[in-house]
């Protein structure tokens, strides 16, 4: 029997995540209540910065630029995102791209850890909190984790995930408030340790099932496409799981114009980002235009797609060398 055709694993619910994740979830909400109350500026705004830096570890690095390639990153800028990663506190890169793109090969079936068609709590906790739906090692002979193979960061980051974790996502951070502005140790541990993690995890989890909630065909919210185009002005949930490799496209509804993007043009700037894959509107409306006609397959239109995107790409890496 073919790889896609076995059904998926029996999941163990993983009760010691679920415990931690309550316990850091209740605490991270204490959490709040002192950065409003008792503790010092400087821990609320550092603390909000740290996270940021988290956050753009695992959208624009782990989800742009490892799960997707959609585009290339100079060295030094790859071990940035790494760092940045790291100090999230999430696991390392190489499981979540390997599971992320499982994710997107099975969509919406019993093989997704994510199916979002089990509901918001499934799709964004629960599926993180079970053992996987393919063994690891069977998910490894049906995606293809060459590329992430050969990063070195990655690597690095996989084989001293833990102590890299100790030294970059606890010592150093939390020091930081307890030695240059005297915070408290119960402040600090609450706001710039814990609250953090409760923050970085659920944007983690967000990438995976941020769907549910923007999604445009849904009998949840928001109930028809109209409206998701109103709020949001885009139909990216659709787009983002046909067209992966768009780099345009953010994790959190916006497409060319949110944080990490604006970052992404930056870098591009600064020589340290290159290979960016998009496609253009003329693009996809002539590729639609083709498989309404029956020209082509909806399949067909989306290689048509990327091969349009590498070639995009390659040609103004051209332009700019010569
Ligand atoms: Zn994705």
């Amino acid at each position: 029997m073919s790889e896609e055709k076995k059904p998926a694993k029996k999941r163990e619910t993983r009760w010691a995540s679920v415990l931690w994740y309550i316990h850091l979830h209740v605490l991270g909400l204490f959490a709040i209540w002192l950065a409003f109350t008792s503790a010092k500026w400087m821990t609320v705004i550092y603390t909000a910065i740290l996270t940021a830096i988290s956050c753009l570890g695992l959208t624009v690095g782990a989800h742009r630029l490892w799960a997707h390639k959609s585009f290339s990153a100079t060295s030094s800028l790859r071990l940035f995102l790494m760092l940045a990663h790291t100090v999230a506190g999430v696991g390392p890169i190489y499981d979540w791209v390997l599971y992320h793109r499982l994710h997107h090969k099975y969509y919406g079936t019993d093989k997704d850890p994510y199916n979002h068609k089990k509901g918001f709590l499934y799709s964004h906790f629960m599926g993180n909190c079970m053992s996987p739906t393919v063994d690891h090692e069977q998910a490894k002979l049906v995606i293809d984790m060459r590329d992430i193979e050969l990063d070195l960061y990655v690597w690095i980051q996989k084989q001293f995930y833990w102590p890299m974790f100790l030294v970059f996502g606890i010592i150093l951070p939390l020091n930081v408030p307890l030695a240059y502005w005297d915070e408290s140790m119960t402040e600090t541990i609450l706001i710039t340790g814990l609250l953090r993690f409760a923050i970085t995890a659920n944007v983690c989890w967000l990438v995976n099932s941020a769907w549910l909630i923007w999604n445009i065909k849904g009998n949840k919210i928001p109930p028809d496409s109209i409206s998701v185009f109103l709020i949001k002005q885009s139909f990216w949930p659709s787009y983002h799981y046909m067209v992966p490799w768009d780099w345009k496209c953010g994790e959190f509804g916006t497409y060319g114009n949110g944080c990490g993007s604006f970052l992404i043009k930056i870098w591009y700037e600064l020589e340290m980002v290159s290979d960016l894959q998009t496609n253009s509107t003329e693009d996809i409306r002539k590729m639609l235009h083709e498989v309404s006609k029956k020209k082509i397959t909806l399949n067909d239109g989306i290689e048509q797609l990327k091969e349009a995107s590498i070639l995009h790409a390659t040609t103004e890496k051209l332009l700019i060398s010569y």
